[in-house]
């Protein structure tokens, strides 16, 4: 039998042991909650699912709630194996620590050796999503009749950006979690900490709504594949006030809590399009999220180095303002970024276009310190790791690393949230309006960045025109000052 293995509590789930029956050690460490703000959903969660891993184990498992890893790993004793942790600072901790023994990580579909060979044979070309993305699906078996792609094509992503349907989708509710004695005590702990000022808590406590369990990780899995799968693809790029969760899947959490292995949840849609129960544009576009973006992004987080996270190529110096960290939703007149806020209060949660074409998009458009962005997006969101938030936050959605990842930045003005939401009709601020009192803040917002890098994307093929148009705006100072004086101010 193997010895002791240690589990973080991202590898929760069967496949970060050996043999059904390794020993096992978890720890709790309250420190490791002391160092940002966190959302109370999310702290609920990881603890929950820590703790319903231990109970699972029973004596099998060490189950060590103490002040540090330190403090735990000398109170273990004997000689340990770990599952490569998921970020920088705790592999550091694990290489430093006496006795344990480093595995590679487990819990996606793309190891990080097999990223570096695909990368080493890219020589100088970019790392491309969509090349590494087929070369996953290759590699992996998934969704390929042959050497040849399911339905003979590699990407749905142009049958997948419709607008929200008018009258929104009608799919039954996910399902609902039991809480039990575990989940009462995480509370009860929360809260204490929190009077005692040991943790800071941000957002608001409510019903669990994610998966603490392998069980019920599993029953998430089979409830989207049957209810939302099918419809999956087409609007995973709309916005409804009243619906933050449209055909998503909620998988997210479960998979980085390591209860769910991404392979099998794209065996599972994949499964469901062979079955002839959903269709090959959603399916598609669900593996691409898993074995490519999902994967792209773990391996880029290592891959980009630890200084990535320091980057910020477009000198981005304001700090987030206390009404956005503090998720202040009732502060904010903008409708669309009102109600994104209080969803992440609510819930911890908020699905990618909401993260990237919202929330990010405001943050890039005035100039706030991707850092800072970055720590406010893993604080608040219920499947936030570092190695998730790092590259999606620096890269994809502020573009402080220049351009490593995305070849133009993700701004966009009021036109774009119309057009995918249904959240102007029932705004003061109208999307075509740049100027005055009913000047949509995305809309001016957009010029007034592009007035601000006009000269770093002019060069640029795909920012090019927009940048052209600038010049042609004859209100163009007008809108920047306005900008300037709306300042850190809610919009
Ligand atoms: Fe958001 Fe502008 Fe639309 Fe209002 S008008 S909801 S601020 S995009």
């Amino acid at each position: 039998m193997s010895g002791r293995r240690w589990l973080f509590a991202d590898q929760l789930g069967p496949h970060f042991l050996d043999d059904p029956g390794q020993p096992a050690l978890l720890v709790e460490s309250r420190a490791a909650f002391a160092r940002r703000p966190v959302h109370r959903r999310r702290a609920h969660l990881v603890l929950s699912a820590l703790r319903h891993r231990a109970a699972e184990l029973g004596d099998q498992a060490l189950f060590i709630q103490t002040g540090t890893y330190e403090q735990a790993r000398a109170e273990a004793g004997g000689d340990l194996t770990v599952c490569a942790p998921t970020t920088w600072a705790a592999r550091r901790l694990v290489a430093r620590l006496p006795g344990v023994t480093v595995l590679p990580a487990r819990g996606f579909g793309t190891g990080e050796e097999e990223f570096a060979a695909w990368a080493g044979r890219r020589g100088k070309r970019r790392l491309l999503l969509e090349d590494f993305y087929r070369d996953a699906r290759t590699r992996l078996d998934v969704l390929m009749d042959g050497a040849e792609p399911a339905g003979g094509r590699w990407n749905f992503d142009g049958d997948n950006r419709e607008p929200p349907p008018s009258g929104g989708l009608t799919l039954p509710a996910p399902p609902a979690f039991e809480e039990d004695e575990i989940d009462r005590q995480v509370r009860r702990d929360l809260d204490a900490w929190q009077r005692s000022g040991d943790v800071r808590l941000t957002g608001e406590d409510g019903p669990r709504e994610f998966p603490v369990t392998r069980a019920e990780a599993l029953t998430a899995l089979r409830a989207f594949v049957r209810d939302r799968l099918p419809g999956f693809g087409p609007q995973q790029d709309a916005m409804l006030a009243g619906d933050p969760v449209l055909a998503h899947s909620l998988l997210s959490p479960a998979l980085n809590h390591g209860l769910l292995d991404p392979v099998e949840c794209a065996h599972a849609a994949e499964d469901a399009y062979r079955a002839g129960h959903a269709p090959l544009a959603s399916v598609e576009g669900f593996v691409r999220q898993l074995i490519g973006w999902r994967d792209y992004v773990w391996n880029l987080y290592w891959h980009f180095g630890d200084e990535y996270r320091d980057r910020n190529a477009l000198r981005a110096r304001h700090p987030v303002p206390r009404w956005f960290a503090e998720l202040e939703a009732e502060s904010v007149t903008a409708r669309c970024l009102s109600d994104a806020l209080a969803q992440v209060r609510a819930h911890g949660y908020a699905h990618h276009i909401i993260r990237l074409m919202v929330l990010g998009n405001y943050a890039l458009q005035r100039g706030w310190d991707p850092r800072e962005v970055t720590e406010w997006f893993h604080a608040n969101f219920v499947d936030g790791y570092d190695w998730v938030m790092v590259p999606n936050v620096i890269g994809m959605s502020q573009h402080a690393d220049g351009g490593l990842m995305a070849t133009k930045p993700y701004v966009g003005g009021g036109a774009y949230i119309n057009r995918m939401s249904d959240y102007c009709a029932d705004c003061a601020y109208r999307p075509t309006v740049r100027l005055g009192e009913q000047a949509c803040p995305f809309t001016a917002g957009y010029w007034a960045f592009l007035d601000r890098h006009s000269a770093r994307f002019a060069g640029n093929a795909r920012m090019a025109r927009p940048v052209r148009n600038l010049e042609r705006l004859a209100d163009r100072g007008q809108v920047v000052a306005q900008e300037k004086e709306r300042g850190s101010d809610p919009p």
